[in-house]
């Protein structure tokens, strides 16, 4: 069973009432009770240390500001102002209230929280007996019936993606690889300035904010998401929603300088980090041929009528992260 089967196997206990954008988009919506004010925006992500961090290689601020950043790129997925947030945390018995590590991961989580003008309204907090559990809840808003959904992409479209791709999946490679050398992300020995700069967009990711409101009020934008898992496996959620297909020229990815002389000297392949590897926390959006959206993107491919996702340029086949 994928995760995606476990998700739909319990969105089937229940029926969404109508006008309500509910289990399977980066938010859900919940509507305005008059369009004169804004519909409502609530995502929730659950961060498991070992799974999506490992404890003794990321400093506790950079887990911290993690754990809002990726709530925060939900909101800015669907075009959404972020706005209130509550955080649950469940510590193993080595943590306590008083440890520099969690003095460390709330600073981290108040300087995204600031910079992004979110609040934290509330939130739950437990002992754990496995490692540390944090799960942010954020809500959002944007004016009534304008969130850019996964299911508007239309045959024809261009698909377009902001930022680079790839880099905090070939920064997480040099944390692990460095397993045994006490690498941190803000590690002073690390030799490679263009390995810090990759290190960094895996630890403290930038939430594209500016950028999803601007592309909500733009014409001629229509489905959205953030890459959180590779276009591999996020492109595929815009497909299904939308009931298309699409073709993405391996070739055209933007990758940045830096993973380039990275790849170029490890012997490792670009495409596999920037398809597979994910947490970039780019926007993934389709677009009317002929429209300038008002941000910088890169065109990666387009949208087919026939379903199914074509790799022109590259492998076959590319696979993006899957938990189960
Ligand atoms: P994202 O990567 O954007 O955070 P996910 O892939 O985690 O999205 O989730 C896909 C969709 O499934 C979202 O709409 C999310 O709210 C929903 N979802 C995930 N896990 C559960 C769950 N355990 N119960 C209900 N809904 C879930
Ligand atoms: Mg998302």
């Amino acid at each position: 069973m994928t995760e995606f089967d476990l998700i739909r196997s319990i969105a089937s206990r229940f029926s969404v009432p109508d006008g309500i954008t509910g289990i399977g988009d980066d938010c859900a919506v919940i509507p305005a009770a008059s369009p004169a004010l804004s519909d409502t925006l609530v995502t929730t992500d659950l961060l498991a240390e070992g799974v999506h961090f490992l404890r003794e290689s990321i400093p506790p601020s950079d887990i911290g500001y993690k754990s809002a950043a990726v709530n925060i790129s939900d909101i800015a997925a669907m075009g959404g102002i972020p706005r209130w947030a509550f955080l649950s945390i469940a510590l193993p018995p080595d943590l306590t209230a008083s440890s520099p590590w969690l003095s460390g991961f709330m600073d981290g989580f108040t300087a995204c929280c600031k910079r992004f003008g979110v609040t934290l309204l509330g939130g739950d907090t437990s002992a754990s007996t496995g490692g540390v559990f944090v799960n942010v809840t954020l809500m959002g808003s944007c004016p009534h019936g304008t969130a850019l959904l996964r299911s508007s992409a239309r045959p024809g479209d261009l698909v377009c993606v902001t930022g680079t791709l790839g880099d905090s999946a070939a920064g997480l490679r040099i944390l692990t690889d460095r397993t045994g050398d006490d690498a941190t992300c803000t590690d002073q020995k690390v030799q490679l300035k263009d390995g810090a700069t990759l290190m960094k967009r895996h630890c403290r990711p930038e939430p594209r904010v500016t950028e999803g409101q601007a592309l909500r009020e733009h014409q001629g934008v229509y489905a959205m998401m953030d890459v959180s898992d590779g276009i591999a496996a996020d492109l595929p959620h815009i497909l299904e929603a939308s009931g298309v297909g699409a073709t993405v020229d391996v070739q055209s990815l933007p990758l940045s300088p830096e993973l380039r002389s990275l790849c170029a000297s490890r012997g490792w392949d670009p495409a596999d980090l920037a398809l597979c590897g994910g947490e970039d926390y780019e926007l993934l959006f389709t677009i009317a041929p002929g429209t300038e959206p008002p941000v910088p993107f890169t065109v990666i491919g387009t949208i087919d009528a026939a379903p199914g996702l074509r790799w022109l340029g590259g492998k076959s086949s590319y696979t993006g992260f899957r938990h189960f």
